[in-house]
């Protein structure tokens, strides 16, 4: 799969390079494309069509916590409506590791690396999604951390968690609760709020970082606390990006 993605990317690819001079330049630099820079810094890159057509999500996942099909088919949809991406390929796979209850980002981090077989090269742009069990370490009496975007290119999930606020009486589902998750993160990529995208209209909650001060936008703060989120979701339908996000992601390239 991943040598008639590559093939398919590289026809795509020469083609650009013999209709126009400039995507030589790019290979030069999309070789050596950073994945360990900061949430935000690859916001441009994500939302438009300047360097990459086409995006591959890895998405690696400990034994028990694959994210369901309608989850991986809302992100695909949410980057169709909100990029300028030809082709999107979303692959799953199983990673062994030694598991752990809590994890820090230290521990996310190098469970990326040592895990990792994707690398953005040529136009392809590489998305790592860890999907754990057990709990972050930044969980606290007030807050439990459901997901964190934490470089340019990677986010987490603590599926565990997700697990344990979903699919229960008076509990969002599965689905819905990791979607929503899922594509917040995913918006922290895209340089949501303030960091790496830039703001039209000012909206950041600068109270709570990188967050829309829209009760109601899928970049409340709240969405990424287990024990609050619960609330945002009404009536099963997931929180959506109020407007003031969507013209920031328009004004960075998006759509
Ligand atoms: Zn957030
Ligand atoms: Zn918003």
């Amino acid at each position: 799969m991943k040598n008639i993605l590559k093939s398919i990317v590289l026809i795509a690819f020469l083609f650009l390079s013999c209709s126009k001079n400039d995507n030589v330049e790019n290979v030069l630099i999309n070789d050596n494309y950073p994945y360990i820079k900061q949430v935000g810094y690859s916001a441009n890159d994500i939302l438009s069509d300047k360097i990459f057509k086409n995006i591959y999500f890895e998405v690696m996942y400990v034994d028990g916590f694959k994210p369901t099909d309608n989850t991986l088919n809302n992100l695909k949809s949410f980057i169709e409506s909100r990029t300028y991406k030809t082709a999107i390929v979303v692959e799953t796979r199983l990673i062994d590791i030694s598991l752990k209850s809590i994890y820090s980002m230290d521990d996310v981090r190098n469970i990326e690396d040592a895990n990792k077989t994707m690398f953005t090269d040529e136009n392809l742009l590489v998305i790592s999604a860890l999907f754990l069990n057990g709990n972050s370490s930044s969980n606290t009496d007030t807050g439990v951390v459901l997901g964190t975007a934490y470089r340019n290119t990677s986010f987490v999930m603590f599926e565990e968690t997700i697990h344990s606020f979903s699919d229960s009486p008076f509990e969002p589902s599965r689905e819905v609760l990791e979607s929503t998750v899922m594509l917040h993160e995913f918006c922290h990529l895209l340089g949501l709020v303030n960091i790496g995208t830039n703001m039209v209209e000012d909206h950041q909650d600068t109270e709570h970082g990188a967050h829309c001060t829209d009760q109601n936008c899928l970049m409340y703060y709240q969405v990424e606390n287990g024990k609050s989120i619960k609330d945002m979701i009404v009536g099963g339908a997931m929180p959506q990006l109020d407007l003031f996000c969507l013209e920031d992601l328009k004004a960075n390239g998006g759509r």
